[in-house]
């Protein structure tokens, strides 16, 4: 199964046992692996995959030695309203091992069946919004955002009632921790303030290890200060990418900052600052624009449930980091897109600006800055192309160019160095689409051909091409259904 150096552990099981429920996963049946991730396999010290042996695993009809599957506990707010009966209703963490580089990974089956914790749920998971987190959680890894991972995908024969009947499928995700910012509003609401102390001190022992060696009082008005600002960073990353997550409740904020929970997300096409990816979210109350303040909002969800831990001060002055974090890494991350090396007090102005003007004339968010990431090589074209409006371009470019030459830096160095930062290729819709379409037609090179070019999103694959073009028609605005 794997090579000696790996570890396997089960710490959460460690907590109080109302933090979970043991829960066997229910068989499916005609199991087929559909992806496995190699690459992420061996990182985690599993060298000698035996995909049948892990098919067996995804569809719930086998379990490793040392598997222990359990579904967590937890609460969160949703769409701001409070919602007490949460938990892991479909999805079992299965046990948590540590690879050769000492990371730890939370093995996570997701559609593994019903749970105490699924209300009218069925515990199951479809193969289009499978393949759907497996995508997009492996594309912001190469983007070099914080995520969790996918270790592999099984279909199953299974039907599963959603609009109409689907393929049943699970998903292996892996991360540091499935630890969320709701778990910790259980412990305060449901089980008190030793329940929060036993949590905060398990997450920062096994996630903040560097925090361990201050006192106490210290220790946790620290940690909150840092995750509160990996928080704001992330979502910072998030803004600057076009990614728009689609459900920000808190039962889906990660209490380590990875981008968790794929469910109606969408990359921009077309900028429009107001974007609403889930349809369900008719008040666009996580609309693109309002994402920096929602991961605010979360915070203030996490603090209140702290309050037992922390004296009112020190979270008042943790929540106080994130505007920080978040305009500190946005506007870095920003400048790094337009090749701003040398910062200016105006830079803010043309960044704020720069995305009103994609507002105003629904450019395409990505190939613009690629576009720009390669001007004085190639000319303007590829940005004024994207301008129906070509005057708009003309105007906004001879700004920027004016900005350019208050640069240092030589022409091609700063090429280079934007091409490292504007990907090239993005998961959009349409192209998940695609996958899924064939995918459920039994024809999964699509998926696989995907998930190859979305490994390098920064790099000029001339074979890949069609990849990086603006969507097709049928491709834009597409409905997507946010069932699950
Ligand atoms: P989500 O909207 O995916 O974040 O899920 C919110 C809650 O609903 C979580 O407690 C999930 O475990 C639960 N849930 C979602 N889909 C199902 C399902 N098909 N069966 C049971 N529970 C589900
Ligand atoms: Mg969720």
């Amino acid at each position: 199964m794997s090579d000696h150096t790996i570890r396997i552990e089960h710490q959460y099981l460690d907590l109080p046992s109302f933090f979970y429920s043991r829960v066997q996963p229910s068989p499916l049946n005609g199991a087929k692996m559909v992806c496995f991730n190699d690459e992420l396999a061996a990182d985690m010290g599993f060298h000698s995959a035996n995909k049948d042996q892990w098919t067996a695993v995804g569809a719930g009809q086998k379990l490793l030695d040392g598997m222990d599957p359990v579904a967590m506990k937890y609460t969160g707010h949703q769409f701001g309203v409070y919602n007490p009966e949460l938990g892991d209703g479909r999805g079992l963490l299965m046990w948590e091992t540590i690879g050769p580089d000492q990371r730890r990974w939370d093995w996570h089956l997701k559609g593994a069946g019903q749970t105490p914790y699924s209300r009218f749920g069925d515990g199951r998971a479809v193969l289009r919004s499978s393949i759907r987190e497996y995508l997009c959680s492996e594309a912001m890894h190469h983007l070099g955002i914080p995520t969790t991972r996918a270790l592999f995908l099984v279909s199953a024969r299974d039907p599963v009632r959603r609009e109409s009947f689907e393929t049943a499928a699970t998903l292996m995700r892996v991360a540091q921790s499935h630890i969320r910012f709701g778990h910790f509003e259980y412990a305060a609401y449901h089980q008190g303030k030793d329940a929060v102390k036993t949590l905060a001190d398990h997450t920062i022992r096994l996630y903040f290890p560097d925090l361990m060696s201050l006192p106490e009082d210290e220790r946790y008005r620290q940690w909150l200060a840092a995750v509160v600002e990996r928080t704001a960073r992330l979502i910072a990353d998030w803004q600057a990418v076009g990614f728009c997550h689609g459900v920000m409740n808190s039962d889906n904020m990660s209490i380590i900052g990875d981008t968790f929970d794929y469910g109606p997300y969408a990359f921009l096409d077309d900028f429009d600052a107001g974007y609403i990816c889930n349809h369900t979210d008719q008040g666009g109350r996580y609309a693109y624009n309002r994402q920096p303040q929602t991961g605010f909002v979360n915070c203030q969800y996490l603090a209140s449930s702290l309050t037992s831990l922390i004296p009112e001060d020190d979270i008042r002055s943790a929540l106080r980091r994130y505007e920080q974090a978040y305009n500190g890494r946005f506007l870095q991350t920003m400048r790094d897109k337009l090749g701003l090396t040398d910062p200016l007090e105006d830079d803010l102005s043309l960044i704020m600006d720069t995305f009103s003007m994609l507002h105003q004339h629904n450019v395409d968010y990505t190939l613009f800055f690629r576009g720009l990431s390669t001007l004085s090589s190639r000319g303007p074209s590829t940005v004024r192309d994207l301008f129906i409006n070509r005057s708009a371009a003309d105007d906004w470019l001879q700004r920027y160019r004016q900005r350019l030459s208050q640069e240092t830096v030589d022409d091609e160095r700063r090429e280079r160095a934007m091409c490292a930062v504007n990907p090239k290729y993005i998961l959009r819709n349409y192209l998940a689409q695609q996958a899924i379409q064939d995918a459920q037609t039994g024809q999964y090179d699509t998926l696989h051909e995907l998930l190859d070019v979305l490994k390098r999103p920064y790099d000029d694959q001339p074979q890949y091409e069609i990849y990086a073009k603006l969507p097709p028609n049928w491709g834009k605005h597409l409905n997507i259904s946010c069932s699950s």
